[in-house]
């Protein structure tokens, strides 16, 4: 089968990757894709969120499966268009429609998901600049941190955590009065400060059953020893070696199993990845946050992991016989460190070659801010390219990664040195 899978980032090449090696399909597609992609699939110069483009791209390619990597396609109703689509209704669509992907496209619509089936989750409530007293008053009933979130897509920037009433008020004020995250901030959510360490897990569904994809844990801030500013993420590491039998078996009765009955409850179709960011708290797990799609960096150590063929999985999902796959699941770590432009993820500079890709041995690099241009690998975003390596255990994985890094050069590269250091 013809297969296109939509996004730019390490992410969709991982994807990409992945599918690449099954016999299952024909020609493969990523658009817009990056310089990783355009070596495995034809890239499509195409926007995803232009549903009219990536039609006309389906029906002239005879694409029959599109796989949606990042979160605003589905948010903006993807899935719902190509159901309404007469030309399109039975392309098979990995991802789930609109108000479904509202768990990730409103913190409140999550709450209250969550609240509805009992999964454990921080306490909150939620305002608007109608009540923006209330909620002062409510801050002054929780103890710092406080947890301010906006409640729509604010390109993972929406979440501040500050120790100090009077700042959090006045941000709140801010978010909610002044648009601080433009209409994403018209709501905000407050919630209790939940403190633990944090680990992901990776959930299929065909919207009746579930299996359950390794977990991994990201690190999300620039500077080692996790400090300054939050990014896109900066490496990551799978299995999570504190995540043991007793506490997954927690994550799957408490979490999983009541998300996809609640989904079906709540009448919402899903055939896609949801990833849950959850916290341990004492030995016990909640939600942070619910994504609709997959993690980028969590991709590149995950997928690698997965023995079974994603083809298989997928048509499964769209078909409704997930149950019927077994998951054959890698028993070596892997981990990946991210290469990113200086000064990301604030103001970097673009544009730059990429030198030594040819040098690595025993690692895969992933790529994502990095494009083709007139024979050369150049780069294009703040996040450049993931090392991924896979070892017998997590230490061995990431020393392959860092030596193989030594290989490779870009001006003004940079990356943390200490992925994995806190396990
Ligand atoms: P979110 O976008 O909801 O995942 O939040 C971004 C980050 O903020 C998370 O990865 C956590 O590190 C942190 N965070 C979010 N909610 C809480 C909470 N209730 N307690 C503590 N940390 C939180």
């Amino acid at each position: 089968m013809n297969i296109l899978v939509l996004g730019s980032g390490g992410r969709e090449h991982t994807f990409a990757w992945k599918i690449a090696q099954s016999n299952q399909c024909t020609n493969l597609y990523v658009a817009p894709g990056n310089s990783g992609t355009s070596a495995i699939a034809t890239n499509l110069d195409l926007s995803v969120t232009d549903f009219k483009a990536i039609k006309d791209a389906v029906i002239a390619n005879d694409i029959e499966l599109v796989v949606v990597g990042p979160e605003d396609p589905l948010v903006q109703g993807v899935h719902d268009f190509f159901l309404e689509d007469e030309a399109l209704k039975n392309v098979a669509v990995i991802g789930p429609q609109k108000a479904a992907a509202e768990l990730e496209g409103s913190k409140e619509f999550a709450k209250e998901f969550m609240s509805r089936h009992n999964i454990p989750t921080a306490a909150y409530q939620s305002f608007t600049k109608d009540n923006v007293e209330e909620g002062h008053k409510f801050l002054e009933t929780l103890n710092a941190p406080y947890v301010l979130k906006a409640d729509g897509l604010a390109a993972g920037k929406g979440v501040l955590i500050l120790n100090d009433l009077d700042e959090a008020k006045a941000e709140l004020s801010n978010m909610l009065v002044n648009a601080k995250f433009g209409n994403a901030s018209a709501k905000v959510v407050i919630e209790e400060f939940l403190d633990g360490i944090e680990l992901s897990c990776f959930v299929l569904t065909d919207g009746k059953d579930y299996k359950i994809l390794p977990t991994a844990k990201d690190y999300k801030r620039i500077g080692e020893g996790d400090t300054g500013l939050n990014t896109g993420g900066m490496g990551a590491v799978s299995p999570v070696p504190f995540a043991t039998d007793d506490f997954l078996s927690k994550i799957e009765n408490q979490i999983v199993k009541p998300t996809v009955e609640g989904l079906q409850k709540d009448n919402l179709p899903y055939v896609g990845f949801i990833f849950i960011g959850l916290i341990k708290v004492g030995d016990d797990p909640k939600v942070i946050e619910y994504n609709v799609r997959m993690g980028d960096p969590e991709t590149e150590v995950v997928l690698p992991r997965l023995k079974t063929e994603l083809v298989t999985i997928f048509k499964a999902m769209a078909n409704g016989t997930l149950a019927d796959v077994a998951i054959d699941i890698d028993e070596r770590a892997a981990t990946t460190i991210m290469l990113v432009s200086g000064g990301y993820p604030e103001a970097y500079e673009k544009g730059k070659e990429i030198t030594g890709l040819e040098k690595i041995e025993d690692s895969i690099v992933f790529h994502a801010g990095a494009k083709d241009k007139d024979g050369k690998v150049v780069t294009s975003g703040g996040r450049v390219m993931a090392v991924t390596s896979y070892g017998d255990t997590y230490q061995e994985a990431i020393k392959k990664s860092y030596q193989n890094i030594e290989n490779l050069h870009f001006d003004k590269m940079y990356y943390r040195k200490d992925i994995g250091f806190d396990l």
